[in-house]
Order: C-alpha cells, then structure tokens, then sequence
C-alpha cells in the first residue's frame, strides 16, 4: 500500500510539474527557476537516501505504543477511518504549528519553505531531519490512543501526497472549498513572508483547525503574497539549506550565558534573542522589526 501511494506521489510530482513548466513558459512567458528545482530534487533524494537508512527505527516506538494502547479504533468502516483520519490531521496540524514556532523544530521544517519561488517541486524540499525535530512525537500518542500505526503511516503518506498539488500558483480560489480543504490558495499564504501571512495556515488536509485554533489566514489580493523566509535564502545546495539553521543555533549557543539563554535559543521561536529584539513573527507583525 505505501508503495502505491509512492508511486502515485511521484506520478502526481512529475505530471504535475510538467504541467506547470508549460503553464510558466508558455502562458506566463516566463523564465523557469532551474536552480531552484535542482536543488528541491537534491533535497528530496537526500531525504529518501537518510528514510531508507533510519528506516524502522521509529517503527518499535510506534508499536510499544500500540501495545499499551487505551482502547482501539476499529477499521473496519467507514466511521473508523474518519475518527483515524481526522487525529492524523489534528496531529499534523501540532506538529507543523510547533515547527514554526520553537526554532529547534524550525531548523528542520525550515527546509521546505526556503525556496524563493513557489512550484509543485517545492513539495519535494521536505524536511530531512524529520528524526531529531521529533515530529514523530506528535503522532506516537495516536497509536496510544488506539490507531494501529500502519493506519498511521497510511494516512501521514495520503495526507503529503494530498499536499502536492498545494504548492502552485495555477490554481486560482475554489469557492466553498476553501472554507474545508486546504488550497493552493491557503497553502500560497502558508508560504508568503508578508507579516500578515507569516506563521498561518497549517492544515494538511484540512483548513478547519486553522480556523478553530486562531491561526488562519485568507489570501488577499491587494496583498500579493511574496515567498521564502523572512532572511531569503540564497543558496542552491542542498547541504547549506539543510543545515544553515542548525549551524545558526550552534553559534548562538557557544555563545549563551545561562540556561535561559540555551533554553530561548533552542525552543523560543525563530528569531529570539536574549535581550527581546530578534526579528519573531510576534515583533514583524507589529511592524518593529521589516522582512528583508
Ligand atoms: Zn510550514
Ligand atoms: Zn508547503
């Protein structure tokens, strides 16, 4: 099963993507980001190399809690798979919130959104440091919670594949579907760094959390959204964009001067400085610190 969700993952980036170099050189006449879609590639056979090597390394701690679990969700019917698929997504939605708000979290998810242009292949600059991030922590509790953890993988895999088609700029508003589903729409925002937009949208599958829990956001037109990170990178190797924050934290730690600092570098949100003057979300909505 999850190679056929693989395969249909790869169909729907390869077809999907040609598509959209048609659509960029024919009828926006322009030029295609060739650099940028190298080094997404790069990243994602870096990240298939490093899942095939640390293969089954989570899998024991997904079943120690599977063994210990409270009760059990049956899955038999179509009832079981809903409840299943909809703590998948509140799973998800915690864990991509949480990679955007504690920067240990950041120097993983930071990958996927360091392209300055926005394209199906961006769904292939995924994280590759997933392990030590933990976003696997988030979703261990479910199989506590009574969903085996094959549904688990099944539905992670069917929630990532849904998000390929999220990262493009064909696909205008959708109407009411856009109050439910995440959209290119919603997920465009997710990666624009215009202070209204930064650190909104999410949802995997579904919108409805973001706008249960505070954090949506709607693409509006007079605010045209503008892609990347609040510093941009500007780097097309794969091993600098993968490990640029990671090496960020460490100078800051040989640096720190107490605990409080070691804790402020390592879980405040991106951008936190000792003294309260880092560039956060919180101070560049307020309009003290700019977007570079
Ligand atoms: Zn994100
Ligand atoms: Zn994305």
């Amino acid at each position: 099963m999850s190679s056929t969700i693989a395969m249909i993952s790869l169909g729907l980036l390869v077809g999907l993507g040609l598509v959209e170099f048609l659509w960029i050189r024919l009828l926006q006449k322009n030029s295609y980001p060739w650099a940028d879609v190298a080094a997404s590639i790069g990243i994602k056979i870096g990240r298939r190399l490093i899942k095939l090597a640390t293969a089954g390394l989570l899998a024991p701690v997904y079943f120690w809690a599977w063994d210990h679990r409270l009760w059990q969700i049956p899955l038999k019917g179509i009832a079981g798979w809903a409840t299943a698929f909809m703590m998948v997504e509140f799973a998800y939605y915690w864990q991509h919130r949480m990679h955007h708000e504690i920067r240990w979290m950041w120097a993983a998810h930071r990958t996927h959104h360091s392209t300055n242009w926005f394209n199906i292949l961006t769904t292939s600059r995924t994280s590759v440091t997933g392990l030590i991030s933990g976003d696997w922590l988030f979703y261990v509790p479910l199989a506590w919670l009574g969903v085996h953890p094959l549904a688990i993988f099944l539905l992670i895999a069917v929630n990532l594949t849904y998000q390929i088609w999220l990262h493009t700029e064909m696909v205008p508003k959708l109407g009411p579907l856009e109050w439910v589903l995440n959209t290119p729409s919603h997920h465009r925002v997710h990666h624009a760094v215009n202070p209204r937009y930064l650190d909104t949208n999410y949802g995997g599958v579904l919108i409805i959390f973001d706008r249960l829990f505070g954090s949506f956001a709607a693409e509006n037109k007079t605010d045209p959204c503008r892609y990347g990170l609040v510093k941009p990178e500007t780097s097309h190797n794969p091993f600098v964009i993968v490990f640029r924050e990671y090496v960020a934290i460490a100078r800051d730690l040989y640096r720190a001067r107490s605990l409080r600092e070691i804790a402020g570098y390592l879980f405040g949100p991106p951008g936190w400085k000792p003294d309260g003057m880092g560039a956060t979300t919180q101070r560049i909505r307020a309009g003290i610190d700019p977007v570079s």
